[in-house]
């Protein structure tokens, strides 16, 4: 069975800077790339916040650096997944998708967190027809067009701003009365003419012969003065929060009730010993790049501590 030092699951932000911190401190790190290798930011356009790059960057660029940066200095990198785990005794158990056995002294979990969607068969039907959990990703293909972003967080504030200046016209599909989003956002929302805020809504399904064209609108669902009604639009956003990817290790480690990984204090540690997380799997507030690779890199130092102090290098 193959014995790994570092081994760290996923490549977004956190898992590549993970993995450039701890082949450069000689801890021979593993990265499983996952289902969807370089994360989040691979499906994005222009990243304008990274420091380090005044023009911007392309996301998948980015990304692709990481890696190079992570392989320059040895680390391995794997386009596999890591099906299975067991965390019940050290060195911790893994299964890959190829069903190869490995184990490893330290862990750092990188798997980052997944857009949720509601859950309507239609946004099956229509995925990349018209659906889409990612503005900055698709907008484009929607100027002058009529969108729609579901939300009323901070998420579908940003989405819906960042759509009106494509779109000529953002319908926010909110189900409460009010936002939840921060003051100031909600603030630019109400001044955007392009936006029209449809408060206490819910979509029921969506419609179209070649991709949307429209969406089933339910208003006060459930009241007595339930309306149904259909609007016309081309592009379906969700923006209703991120489901971070801990599945695997619930059994272990330590969550919150959203299912983001709890780590203790000012560090990366879990509450189960050598394993460690970082990136959005375990930040339900910031989900920028940047912080996942901050708290990538101090992953990386502490498992290399770890195995020091363990003497296991
Ligand atoms: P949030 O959890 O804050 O908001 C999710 C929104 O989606 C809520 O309005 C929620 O409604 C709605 N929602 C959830 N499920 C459904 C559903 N099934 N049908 C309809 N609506 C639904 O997620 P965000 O992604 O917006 O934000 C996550 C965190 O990131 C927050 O802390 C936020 O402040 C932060 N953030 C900050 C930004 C910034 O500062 N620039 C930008 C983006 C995010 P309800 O209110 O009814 O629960």
């Amino acid at each position: 069975m193959e014995h790994i030092k570092c081994l760290i699951i996923g490549s977004g932000p956190a898992g590549y800077t993970a993995a450039i911190y701890a082949s450069r401190a000689n801890i021979a790190p593993v990265v499983y790339a996952g289902l969807q290798p370089g994360g989040q930011l691979t499906t994005t356009t222009e990243v304008e916040n990274f420091p380090g790059y005044p023009e911007g960057v392309q996301g998948p660029e980015l990304m692709e650096d990481l890696r190079k940066q992570a392989e320059r200095f040895g680390a391995q990198v794997r386009d596999a997944v890591i099906t299975e785990a067991n965390l019940d005794a050290k060195p911790y158990v893994f299964k890959d998708d190829s069903g190869n056995e490995l184990i490893a002294d330290t862990v750092i979990i990188a798997t980052g967190a997944t857009a949720k969607y509601l859950g309507l068969s239609d946004e099956e039907k229509y995925r990349g027809m018209g659906v889409s959990a990612c503005a900055t990703c698709d907008g484009f293909f929607y100027r002058k067009k009529v969108v729609a972003v579901v939300g009323g967080g901070d998420t579908a504030c940003e989405e819906a701003l960042y759509l009106s200046g494509l779109a000529s016209k953002v319908y926010l599909i909110v189900r409460k009365p009010f936002l939840r989003a921060s003051k100031v956002m909600q603030e630019r929302v109400f001044k955007n003419e392009k936006i029209e805020v449809l408060f206490e809504h819910n979509t029921l399904g969506l419609f179209g012969e070649n991709g949307v064209e429209g969406a089933h609108l339910v208003k006060r669902l459930g009241e007595a003065d339930e309306e149904r009604y259909d609007i016309a639009i081309d592009g379906f956003f969700l923006a209703i929060g991120h489901q971070p990817n801990s599945t695997l290790f619930k059994k272990w480690v330590n969550t919150d009730q959203m299912g983001f990984i709890l780590t203790q204090g000012n560090t990366q540690a879990t509450n189960v010993e050598a394993v460690f997380a970082a990136g959005d799997v375990c930040d339900p507030v910031y989900r920028q790049g940047i912080v996942a690779a901050g708290s990538g890199c101090k992953a990386a130092m502490e498992a290399e501590r770890y195995l020091s102090e363990h003497e296991l290098i």
